[in-house]
């Protein structure tokens, strides 16, 4: 329902006196462990410097949020009895990417926090589909906005799982937790080990000397990324049952030889070597030793590609022209099948692909890719007004 223009924030309506509440969280970028976090596994990611503000006046006689954001055009309401069942017993369904919003209206909701009507302006510097997921970005901020405009208290976790409910339950993608646990435990210089068995955070601190970490974004559109995310999930989680665990995480290192069929083996196989490869990058990142990182994204890289099959030859150019440059190491980071590629590179080499290497990829006829410089920047969190 188009209302004017979009983006700025709202002036307050005529009956709302309450104060505007403020609210930001970060995108991320996974260093290492790909499509672990739904195998209860390990990943090393960092929040980014680039995030998404929500600006949101509460309006206690409102029966729904107007919200409005600077990527899309006009405005769209979201009734906070909103539910993803649209019939009569439950709340309208909100589509669109407004169901951003309206699934953590409902999710919030079904924790016990009602959060008030009012009006929402959403910003964001988050390349969107990118692989930097700025829809986690989108969820954390709405959720510490519309929490502090009911004044209630919900810790980083919870709100992980809740962010998380929303995504899989009212938009219907079923993504693992990794994006929304790096969004709200982000902190400045340091990466952080998750652990999806645990739920457990742990900060490592990122010394990378004069090397720098890259984000190189294909610009490709994802190819059947959500219906080949459930396939590789479904065969994750019939490994696990063959294998007579709970999931991945509890079989040992080399138990996918106990699978049949060559197919399946190298899914768990990716799985269970990712999760080591994480545990290795982690320690390599504490000795500051950038070798040994680079060669672990490599072996990542060629897990993705060869067991998984979630790269495309796009990704695969990028990733091959990034360490033909000299970049210690280069993966694919984000669900697959498109999306971005991350690369540690000295100096040197970073400068190289920053100037060489979108025009050798789009010589090739790929789509140029956009290359980014990134450092692990702060959490999710309220904003202070200005
Ligand atoms: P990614 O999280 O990798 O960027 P997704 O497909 O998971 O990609 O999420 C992107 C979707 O999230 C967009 O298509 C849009 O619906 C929604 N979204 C994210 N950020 C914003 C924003 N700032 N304003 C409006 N919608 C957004
Ligand atoms: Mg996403």
């Amino acid at each position: 329902m188009p209302e004017g223009s979009a983006g700025s924030t709202s002036p307050p309506g005529p009956r709302s006196r309450e104060p505007e509440v403020r609210a930001y969280a970060p995108g991320r970028v996974n260093l290492i462990g790909e499509h672990t976090d739904y195998n209860d596994g390990l990943a090393l990611s960092i929040a980014l410097q680039l995030g998404t503000t929500v600006s949101f006046r509460p309006d206690p006689a409102a029966e729904s949020v107007v919200v409005s954001s600077d990527l899309a055009p006009g405005r769209a309401g979201v009734p906070i009895d909103t539910a993803p069942d649209d019939d009569a017993a439950h709340g309208t369904r909100v589509t669109g990417w407004a169901s951003y919003v309206a699934g953590c209206v409902w999710a919030l909701r079904e924790h016990g926090v009602r959060a008030p009507g009012g009006r929402m302006a959403i910003r964001s510097d988050v390349p969107v589909g990118a692989g930097l997921s700025s829809s986690a970005a989108l969820e954390c901020a709405v959720l510490h906005a519309l929490a502090a405009a009911a004044e209630a208290t919900v810790d980083r976790r919870t709100l992980a799982l809740i962010a998380q409910r929303a995504e899989n339950r009212y938009v219907g993608a079923p993504t693992g937790l990794l994006d929304q646990l790096s969004s709200l435990y982000g902190a400045d210089g340091t990466a952080l080990l998750l652990d999806f068995r645990s739920l457990q955070v742990t900060p490592v601190p990122v010394t990378l000397g004069g090397a720098v970490l890259l984000v190189i974004d294909s610009r490709s559109p994802h190819r059947n990324a959500d219906g080949e995310y459930r396939r590789r999930r479904a065969a994750c989680e019939d490994a696990a049952r063959r294998l007579s665990a709970p999931s991945l995480r509890y079989v040992r290192d080399d138990g996918w030889r106990a699978l049949r069929g060559d197919e399946l083996r190298r899914r768990a196989r990716h799985v269970l070597t990712e999760n080591r490869r994480v545990r290795d990058a982690a320690q390599a990142l504490r000795d500051g030793d950038c070798t040994r990182f680079g060669e672990l994204m490599n072996q990542s890289h060629h897990s993705m590609r060869a067991d998984f099959e979630i790269t495309t030859p796009g990704i695969d150019r990028i990733a091959e022209t990034a360490r033909d440059l000299g970049a210690f190491g280069a993966r694919m980071t984000g669900g697959g099948f498109g999306g971005s590629v991350v690369a540690l590179a000295p100096a040197e080499a970073a400068m190289r692909i920053e100037s060489t290497l979108p025009g050798l990829v789009a010589d090739a006829g790929d789509p140029r890719p956009t290359v980014i410089r990134v450092r692990p920047g702060a959490g999710a969190g309220p904003v202070m007004a200005q």
